[in-house]
């Protein structure tokens, strides 16, 4: 049903950023709170047992439902963020693309050791930013307690890439 929901609400961009590339808008979706309710809904119900204690977001869709997500379990949230955002001491971790390297940061107080990361995103694709992530945080000392995600590119085969991180991810369309 949200599945469902969720992948009418979503719409195809051809050519977007590059030629070649059909990028999910997922923007629609936040025109239907009761969708966006229903989506928080469902990973509320998905993540029961599972226990967490801090919510990380990753620039900048995994921030829209990652925090509503935070917000809903009334746990923290931070953002992990593309080099050069963040305005306080930060830490980082670059990683390979396709066509070159990136970088996420997050701020040095972020987590504290041994704390529980539930790490969100909008959608999972390849699983490089979301592994980065992991690696960024576990050297901070957090423990990653699952992945969640709106949708996921199944094709391009992030969930095996992921598997060896953590067993708890939801994803609710694919
Ligand atoms: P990955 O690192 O898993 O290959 O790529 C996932 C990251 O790229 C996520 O942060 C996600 O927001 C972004 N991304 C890649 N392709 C798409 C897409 O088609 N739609 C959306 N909404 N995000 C995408």
């Amino acid at each position: 049903m949200i599945t469902k929901q969720i992948k009418s609400a979503i719409r195809d961009i051809p050519d977007f950023p590059k030629p070649g590339i059909i990028f999910k808008d997922i923007t629609p979706i936040l025109k239907y709170p009761v969708l966006c309710t229903n989506i928080i809904g469902a990973f509320v119900e998905q993540l029961k047992g599972t226990q967490i204690d801090i919510i990380a977001g990753i620039e900048s869709r995994g921030f829209l439902f990652g925090l509503m997500l935070a917000t809903k379990l009334g746990i923290p949230f931070v953002p992990i963020r593309k080099a050069g955002k963040l305005p306080f001491t930060i830490k980082q971790k670059a990683y390979k693309l396709e066509y070159g390297t990136a970088i996420i940061e997050c701020h040095t107080d972020a987590f504290e050791p041994g704390q529980r990361v539930l790490i969100h995103d909008d959608l999972l694709a390849t699983g490089g930013t979301v592994t980065a992530a992991s690696e960024l945080i576990a050297e901070m000392g957090g423990i990653i307690a699952g992945f969640s995600f709106v949708v996921e590119l199944g094709f391009l085969k992030g969930r095996e890439r992921i598997a060896p991180i953590s067993d708890t991810l939801v994803i609710l369309a694919q």
